[in-house]
Protein backbone atom coordinates (compact mmCIF):
# COMPACT_ATOMS: atom_id res chain seq x y z
CA UNK A 1 0.00 0.00 0.00
CA UNK A 2 1.02 3.13 -1.13
CA UNK A 3 2.16 5.79 1.91
CA UNK A 4 -0.63 7.94 3.24
CA UNK A 5 -0.38 11.41 4.45
CA UNK A 6 -2.39 13.17 6.74
CA UNK A 7 -2.78 16.41 8.20
CA UNK A 8 -2.67 16.71 12.09
CA UNK A 9 -4.21 20.74 12.67
CA UNK A 10 -4.40 20.11 16.28
CA UNK A 11 -5.76 24.60 16.52
CA UNK A 12 -7.17 25.76 19.93
CA UNK A 13 -8.12 24.92 23.34
CA UNK A 14 -9.01 21.05 23.78
CA UNK A 15 -7.71 20.12 20.43
CA UNK A 16 -4.36 20.37 21.38
CA UNK A 17 -4.67 17.64 23.84
CA UNK A 18 -7.34 15.56 22.18
CA UNK A 19 -5.25 15.42 18.68
CA UNK A 20 -1.90 13.97 21.25
CA UNK A 21 -4.78 11.01 21.61
CA UNK A 22 -5.15 10.48 18.01
CA UNK A 23 -1.76 10.77 17.14
CA UNK A 24 -1.37 7.92 19.38
CA UNK A 25 -3.27 5.84 17.83
CA UNK A 26 -1.26 6.86 14.05
CA UNK A 27 1.76 5.56 15.68
CA UNK A 28 0.34 2.39 17.25
CA UNK A 29 -1.39 2.09 13.02
CA UNK A 30 2.44 2.51 11.56
CA UNK A 31 4.20 0.56 14.51
CA UNK A 32 1.88 -1.79 15.23
CA UNK A 33 0.33 -2.50 12.19
CA UNK A 34 2.97 -1.44 9.73
CA UNK A 35 0.30 0.87 8.00
CA UNK A 36 2.11 3.74 6.17
CA UNK A 37 0.77 6.69 7.45
CA UNK A 38 3.15 10.20 6.89
CA UNK A 39 1.92 12.41 9.74
CA UNK A 40 2.19 16.02 9.26
CA UNK A 41 1.22 18.63 11.60
CA UNK A 42 0.22 22.82 10.59
CA UNK A 43 -1.80 26.26 12.04
CA UNK A 44 -5.14 26.67 12.48
CA UNK A 45 -7.20 28.95 14.10
CA UNK A 46 -6.65 31.70 16.92
CA UNK A 47 -3.12 29.84 17.42
CA UNK A 48 -2.28 30.49 13.66
CA UNK A 49 -3.32 33.98 14.32
CA UNK A 50 -1.09 34.28 16.96
CA UNK A 51 1.71 33.05 15.17
CA UNK A 52 0.86 33.93 11.71
CA UNK A 53 -1.44 37.08 11.85
CA UNK A 54 -3.83 34.53 10.10
CA UNK A 55 -6.12 32.05 11.27
CA UNK A 56 -5.62 30.10 7.99
CA UNK A 57 -1.93 30.49 6.46
CA UNK A 58 -1.44 29.91 2.97
CA UNK A 59 0.87 27.01 4.07
CA UNK A 60 -1.92 25.23 5.89
CA UNK A 61 -4.13 25.02 2.94
CA UNK A 62 -1.19 24.02 0.50
CA UNK A 63 -0.60 21.21 3.28
CA UNK A 64 -4.61 20.27 3.16
CA UNK A 65 -4.47 20.05 -0.53
CA UNK A 66 -1.69 17.49 -1.09
CA UNK A 67 -2.75 15.14 1.90
CA UNK A 68 -5.07 12.54 1.52
CA UNK A 69 -7.13 13.40 4.63
CA UNK A 70 -6.88 16.46 7.37
CA UNK A 71 -7.66 15.76 10.54
CA UNK A 72 -8.65 18.69 12.82
CA UNK A 73 -8.91 19.15 16.81
CA UNK A 74 -10.81 22.07 16.77
CA UNK A 75 -10.90 26.32 16.84
CA UNK A 76 -11.87 28.72 18.51
CA UNK A 77 -11.71 30.82 22.63
CA UNK A 78 -12.50 33.30 24.58
CA UNK A 79 -8.74 35.05 23.90
CA UNK A 80 -9.94 35.65 20.48
CA UNK A 81 -13.45 36.87 20.51
CA UNK A 82 -12.64 40.78 20.12
CA UNK A 83 -10.60 40.33 16.98
CA UNK A 84 -12.25 41.48 13.80
CA UNK A 85 -14.38 38.79 12.45
CA UNK A 86 -12.28 38.73 9.29
CA UNK A 87 -9.19 36.90 11.35
CA UNK A 88 -11.85 35.25 13.85
CA UNK A 89 -10.36 31.37 14.28
CA UNK A 90 -13.59 30.40 13.13
CA UNK A 91 -12.68 31.93 9.29
CA UNK A 92 -9.72 29.36 9.67
CA UNK A 93 -12.20 26.46 9.78
CA UNK A 94 -14.40 27.97 7.38
CA UNK A 95 -11.69 28.65 5.34
CA UNK A 96 -10.14 25.80 4.60
CA UNK A 97 -13.65 23.92 3.88
CA UNK A 98 -14.13 26.41 1.28
CA UNK A 99 -10.65 25.44 0.13
CA UNK A 100 -10.44 22.03 0.11
CA UNK A 101 -14.03 22.32 -1.60
CA UNK A 102 -15.51 19.97 1.07
CA UNK A 103 -19.06 20.54 0.36
CA UNK A 104 -20.46 17.84 2.56
CA UNK A 105 -20.54 17.27 5.91
CA UNK A 106 -21.53 13.72 7.52
CA UNK A 107 -22.39 14.07 10.95
CA UNK A 108 -23.29 10.32 12.64
CA UNK A 109 -25.63 10.69 15.40
CA UNK A 110 -25.61 7.03 17.12
CA UNK A 111 -26.23 5.73 20.88
CA UNK A 112 -23.20 3.65 22.24
CA UNK A 113 -25.64 1.13 24.34
CA UNK A 114 -23.35 2.05 27.50
CA UNK A 115 -24.30 4.97 27.11
CA UNK A 116 -27.65 5.33 26.64
CA UNK A 117 -28.64 6.71 30.42
CA UNK A 118 -26.64 10.03 29.47
CA UNK A 119 -28.89 11.29 27.54
CA UNK A 120 -31.46 13.84 28.62
CA UNK A 121 -34.11 11.95 27.12
CA UNK A 122 -36.09 8.64 27.80
CA UNK A 123 -33.61 5.75 27.60
CA UNK A 124 -36.64 4.09 25.25
CA UNK A 125 -36.80 7.93 22.82
CA UNK A 126 -32.91 7.06 22.37
CA UNK A 127 -31.77 3.63 22.37
CA UNK A 128 -30.99 2.44 19.34
CA UNK A 129 -30.71 5.57 17.27
CA UNK A 130 -28.51 5.54 14.42
CA UNK A 131 -29.36 8.93 12.21
CA UNK A 132 -26.54 10.55 9.81
CA UNK A 133 -27.02 14.33 9.34
CA UNK A 134 -25.88 14.98 5.61
CA UNK A 135 -24.95 19.56 5.93
CA UNK A 136 -24.15 21.25 3.20
CA UNK A 137 -21.18 22.78 4.05
CA UNK A 138 -19.75 25.01 1.60
CA UNK A 139 -22.45 27.77 0.46
CA UNK A 140 -25.65 29.14 1.50
CA UNK A 141 -25.93 31.89 4.49
CA UNK A 142 -22.67 31.46 6.14
CA UNK A 143 -21.13 32.34 2.52
CA UNK A 144 -23.56 34.27 0.57
CA UNK A 145 -23.20 37.94 -0.42
CA UNK A 146 -24.29 40.44 0.54
CA UNK A 147 -23.16 40.04 3.95
CA UNK A 148 -21.56 42.64 6.47
CA UNK A 149 -22.55 45.61 9.06
CA UNK A 150 -22.86 48.62 7.59
CA UNK A 151 -24.41 51.97 8.81
CA UNK A 152 -27.41 53.93 7.11
CA UNK A 153 -27.30 57.30 6.40
CA UNK A 154 -29.60 58.41 9.77
CA UNK A 155 -27.28 56.52 11.80
CA UNK A 156 -29.04 53.28 12.39
CA UNK A 157 -26.77 49.97 11.89
CA UNK A 158 -27.88 47.40 9.43
CA UNK A 159 -26.72 43.66 9.11
CA UNK A 160 -26.87 41.56 6.07
CA UNK A 161 -26.57 37.59 6.04
CA UNK A 162 -27.69 36.15 2.43
CA UNK A 163 -29.38 32.92 1.60
CA UNK A 164 -28.10 31.13 -1.83
CA UNK A 165 -27.72 27.84 -3.51
CA UNK A 166 -27.67 27.35 -6.80
CA UNK A 167 -29.31 24.47 -8.42
CA UNK A 168 -25.05 22.16 -8.98
CA UNK A 169 -24.98 23.17 -5.05
CA UNK A 170 -28.00 21.59 -4.21
CA UNK A 171 -27.27 18.58 -6.69
CA UNK A 172 -24.27 17.52 -5.40
CA UNK A 173 -25.30 17.32 -2.10
CA UNK A 174 -28.68 15.44 -2.74
CA UNK A 175 -26.74 12.70 -4.71
CA UNK A 176 -24.25 12.68 -1.67
CA UNK A 177 -27.40 12.14 0.80
CA UNK A 178 -29.00 9.26 -1.47
CA UNK A 179 -25.57 7.84 -1.97
CA UNK A 180 -24.99 7.40 1.35
CA UNK A 181 -28.91 6.40 2.44
CA UNK A 182 -28.07 3.41 -0.10
CA UNK A 183 -25.87 2.18 2.14
CA UNK A 184 -28.23 2.30 5.30
CA UNK A 185 -31.73 2.07 5.37
CA UNK A 186 -32.66 4.11 1.90
CA UNK A 187 -34.65 6.68 3.91
CA UNK A 188 -33.75 10.62 3.85
CA UNK A 189 -35.38 13.24 5.04
CA UNK A 190 -34.58 16.78 2.89
CA UNK A 191 -35.33 19.96 5.81
CA UNK A 192 -36.03 22.89 4.46
CA UNK A 193 -38.25 26.22 5.18
CA UNK A 194 -39.54 26.53 1.70
CA UNK A 195 -42.68 28.00 3.22
CA UNK A 196 -41.26 30.62 3.80
CA UNK A 197 -37.64 31.12 2.36
CA UNK A 198 -37.45 30.99 -1.99
CA UNK A 199 -34.06 29.50 -2.09
CA UNK A 200 -34.97 26.36 -0.18
CA UNK A 201 -38.00 26.21 -2.39
CA UNK A 202 -35.88 25.41 -4.96
CA UNK A 203 -33.96 23.24 -2.86
CA UNK A 204 -36.86 21.09 -2.62
CA UNK A 205 -37.42 21.15 -5.93
CA UNK A 206 -34.37 20.13 -7.10
CA UNK A 207 -34.13 17.17 -4.55
CA UNK A 208 -37.36 16.01 -5.39
CA UNK A 209 -36.40 16.05 -8.99
CA UNK A 210 -32.68 14.09 -8.24
CA UNK A 211 -34.58 11.16 -6.29
CA UNK A 212 -37.31 10.90 -9.10
CA UNK A 213 -34.72 10.75 -12.16
CA UNK A 214 -32.15 8.80 -10.46
CA UNK A 215 -32.79 7.27 -7.00
CA UNK A 216 -36.07 5.54 -7.21
CA UNK A 217 -35.23 2.78 -4.57
CA UNK A 218 -35.15 6.07 -1.74
CA UNK A 219 -38.32 6.67 0.29
CA UNK A 220 -37.68 10.46 0.16
CA UNK A 221 -39.54 13.11 3.01
CA UNK A 222 -39.50 16.64 2.91
CA UNK A 223 -39.57 18.39 6.81
CA UNK A 224 -39.87 22.13 7.34
CA UNK A 225 -36.82 22.74 9.77
CA UNK A 226 -39.06 23.88 12.69
CA UNK A 227 -40.91 20.52 12.70
CA UNK A 228 -37.33 18.70 12.54
CA UNK A 229 -36.19 20.53 15.36
CA UNK A 230 -39.22 19.17 17.10
CA UNK A 231 -39.33 15.67 15.70
CA UNK A 232 -35.72 15.12 16.55
CA UNK A 233 -37.10 15.10 20.53
CA UNK A 234 -40.59 13.54 19.76
CA UNK A 235 -39.27 10.54 17.56
CA UNK A 236 -35.79 10.28 16.40
CA UNK A 237 -35.74 6.66 15.27
CA UNK A 238 -38.06 7.77 12.35
CA UNK A 239 -34.97 9.13 10.84
CA UNK A 240 -31.93 7.38 9.17
CA UNK A 241 -30.71 9.95 6.63
CA UNK A 242 -31.39 13.90 7.41
CA UNK A 243 -29.60 16.39 4.13
CA UNK A 244 -30.18 20.01 4.40
CA UNK A 245 -28.64 23.30 4.21
CA UNK A 246 -25.46 24.62 5.95
CA UNK A 247 -27.06 26.71 8.73
CA UNK A 248 -29.81 24.73 10.01
CA UNK A 249 -27.48 21.48 9.31
CA UNK A 250 -25.28 23.13 11.87
CA UNK A 251 -27.96 23.26 14.26
CA UNK A 252 -30.17 20.19 13.87
CA UNK A 253 -26.80 18.06 13.89
CA UNK A 254 -25.96 19.67 17.10
CA UNK A 255 -29.43 18.67 18.24
CA UNK A 256 -29.24 15.07 17.04
CA UNK A 257 -25.82 14.97 18.90
CA UNK A 258 -27.28 15.89 22.39
CA UNK A 259 -29.64 12.62 22.00
CA UNK A 260 -26.82 10.43 22.06
CA UNK A 261 -25.67 11.88 25.55
CA UNK A 262 -22.09 13.77 24.74
CA UNK A 263 -20.77 15.39 22.05
CA UNK A 264 -17.46 13.99 23.23
CA UNK A 265 -18.58 10.79 21.64
CA UNK A 266 -19.49 11.85 18.20
CA UNK A 267 -17.04 11.99 14.65
CA UNK A 268 -17.71 13.79 11.41
CA UNK A 269 -16.39 13.86 8.30
CA UNK A 270 -16.51 16.96 5.81
CA UNK A 271 -16.05 15.38 2.22
CA UNK A 272 -15.36 16.80 -1.30
CA UNK A 273 -14.28 15.43 -4.85
CA UNK A 274 -10.80 15.76 -4.21
CA UNK A 275 -9.95 16.35 -0.15
CA UNK A 276 -11.67 15.07 3.13
CA UNK A 277 -11.45 16.79 6.61
CA UNK A 278 -12.24 14.85 9.65
CA UNK A 279 -13.13 16.75 13.02
CA UNK A 280 -14.94 15.71 16.33
CA UNK A 281 -18.20 17.52 16.27
CA UNK A 282 -17.22 19.69 19.34
CA UNK A 283 -15.68 22.69 19.65
CA UNK A 284 -12.04 24.21 21.55
CA UNK A 285 -14.11 23.88 25.31
CA UNK A 286 -12.71 26.85 26.69
CA UNK A 287 -13.97 25.98 29.83
CA UNK A 288 -11.93 22.53 29.92
CA UNK A 289 -9.24 23.53 28.12
CA UNK A 290 -5.54 22.52 29.49
CA UNK A 291 -7.02 20.48 32.15
CA UNK A 292 -6.41 17.31 30.74
CA UNK A 293 -10.22 16.17 31.41
CA UNK A 294 -11.75 16.50 27.84
CA UNK A 295 -13.39 13.47 26.07
CA UNK A 296 -10.28 12.27 23.35
CA UNK A 297 -12.83 9.65 21.84
CA UNK A 298 -14.93 11.78 19.29
CA UNK A 299 -11.28 12.76 18.14
CA UNK A 300 -9.98 8.89 18.16
CA UNK A 301 -13.25 8.08 15.87
CA UNK A 302 -12.63 10.45 13.90
CA UNK A 303 -9.70 8.83 13.08
CA UNK A 304 -11.75 5.77 12.17
CA UNK A 305 -13.82 7.36 9.94
CA UNK A 306 -10.94 8.62 8.23
CA UNK A 307 -9.82 5.41 7.63
CA UNK A 308 -12.82 3.80 6.59
CA UNK A 309 -13.79 6.92 4.07
CA UNK A 310 -10.40 8.37 2.79
CA UNK A 311 -7.30 5.73 3.57
CA UNK A 312 -9.38 2.50 2.63
CA UNK A 313 -8.68 0.85 5.58
CA UNK A 314 -11.84 -0.46 7.03
CA UNK A 315 -10.40 -3.00 9.18
CA UNK A 316 -8.29 -1.23 11.47
CA UNK A 317 -10.86 1.31 11.63
CA UNK A 318 -13.34 -1.50 12.77
CA UNK A 319 -10.62 -2.80 15.42
CA UNK A 320 -10.39 1.39 16.63
CA UNK A 321 -14.55 1.51 17.07
CA UNK A 322 -14.23 -1.97 18.75
CA UNK A 323 -11.72 -0.69 21.39
CA UNK A 324 -14.00 2.29 22.28
CA UNK A 325 -16.32 0.02 22.37
CA UNK A 326 -14.05 -1.76 24.93
CA UNK A 327 -13.11 1.01 27.43
CA UNK A 328 -16.56 2.00 27.30
CA UNK A 329 -17.44 -2.11 28.32
CA UNK A 330 -14.26 -1.65 31.24
CA UNK A 331 -16.46 1.48 32.87
CA UNK A 332 -13.81 3.94 31.87
CA UNK A 333 -15.62 7.69 31.23
CA UNK A 334 -14.62 11.69 31.34
CA UNK A 335 -15.99 13.91 33.26
CA UNK A 336 -18.73 14.33 30.54
CA UNK A 337 -20.21 11.07 29.89
CA UNK A 338 -19.13 9.82 34.01
CA UNK A 339 -22.03 7.92 35.53
CA UNK A 340 -22.51 6.52 38.74
CA UNK A 341 -20.28 3.25 39.36
CA UNK A 342 -17.87 3.97 36.65
CA UNK A 343 -14.59 5.28 36.57
CA UNK A 344 -13.54 8.44 35.66
CA UNK A 345 -10.49 9.13 33.81
CA UNK A 346 -8.74 12.21 32.20
CA UNK A 347 -8.18 12.77 28.53
CA UNK A 348 -4.32 11.16 28.18
CA UNK A 349 -5.68 7.99 30.68
CA UNK A 350 -9.05 7.44 28.19
CA UNK A 351 -6.64 7.62 25.28
CA UNK A 352 -3.94 4.99 27.02
CA UNK A 353 -7.25 2.92 27.37
CA UNK A 354 -7.95 2.78 24.21
CA UNK A 355 -4.14 2.13 23.14
CA UNK A 356 -4.50 -1.03 25.69
CA UNK A 357 -7.42 -2.12 24.20
CA UNK A 358 -6.23 -2.36 20.65
CA UNK A 359 -3.61 -4.57 21.60
P1 LIG B 1 -17.89 23.46 22.60
O1 LIG B 1 -18.26 22.26 21.80
O2 LIG B 1 -16.48 23.86 22.58
O3 LIG B 1 -18.33 23.22 24.13
C1 LIG B 1 -19.67 23.03 24.53
C2 LIG B 1 -19.71 22.30 25.88
O4 LIG B 1 -19.34 20.93 25.68
C3 LIG B 1 -18.69 22.84 26.88
O5 LIG B 1 -19.25 22.76 28.17
C4 LIG B 1 -17.52 21.90 26.79
O6 LIG B 1 -16.75 21.78 27.95
C5 LIG B 1 -18.19 20.58 26.43
N1 LIG B 1 -17.33 19.75 25.58
C6 LIG B 1 -17.05 19.93 24.27
N2 LIG B 1 -16.21 19.00 23.83
C7 LIG B 1 -15.94 18.20 24.87
C8 LIG B 1 -15.10 17.06 25.06
N3 LIG B 1 -14.38 16.52 24.05
N4 LIG B 1 -15.04 16.50 26.28
C9 LIG B 1 -15.76 17.00 27.29
N5 LIG B 1 -16.56 18.07 27.18
C10 LIG B 1 -16.65 18.67 25.99
O7 LIG B 1 -18.83 24.65 22.09
P2 LIG B 1 -18.86 26.21 22.50
O8 LIG B 1 -18.60 26.34 23.96
O9 LIG B 1 -20.10 26.74 21.92
O10 LIG B 1 -17.66 26.85 21.70
C11 LIG B 1 -16.34 27.05 22.23
C12 LIG B 1 -15.44 27.53 21.12
O11 LIG B 1 -15.32 26.51 20.13
C13 LIG B 1 -15.97 28.77 20.39
O12 LIG B 1 -14.88 29.60 20.10
C14 LIG B 1 -16.57 28.21 19.12
O13 LIG B 1 -16.57 29.13 18.05
C15 LIG B 1 -15.64 27.04 18.84
N6 LIG B 1 -16.23 25.96 18.05
C16 LIG B 1 -15.39 25.33 17.20
C17 LIG B 1 -15.85 24.25 16.48
C18 LIG B 1 -14.86 23.53 15.60
O14 LIG B 1 -13.67 23.74 15.72
N7 LIG B 1 -15.32 22.65 14.73
C19 LIG B 1 -17.16 23.79 16.63
C20 LIG B 1 -17.99 24.44 17.55
C21 LIG B 1 -17.51 25.53 18.26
Amino acid sequence: MSTKKVLLLPGDGIGQEITEEARKILNWLTKSKGVAIEVEEALIGGTAYDETGTPLPDDTVTKGKAADAVLLGAVGGTKWESLDYSVRPERGLLGIRKALDLFCNLRPAQVFPQLADASTLKKEVVAGIDIMVVRELSSGIYFGAPKGVETLPDGRKKGVNTLVYTTDEIDRIARAAFNVAMKRGKKVCSVDKANVLECTELWRDVVTEIQGKDYPEIELSHMYVDNAAMQLIRWPKQFDVIVTTNMFGDILSDEASMLTGSIGMLPSASLGDENALYEPIHGSAPDIAGKGVANPLAMILSVSMMLRYSLGMASEADAIDAAVNTVLDQGLRTQDIMQDGMKQVGTAEMGDAVLAALG
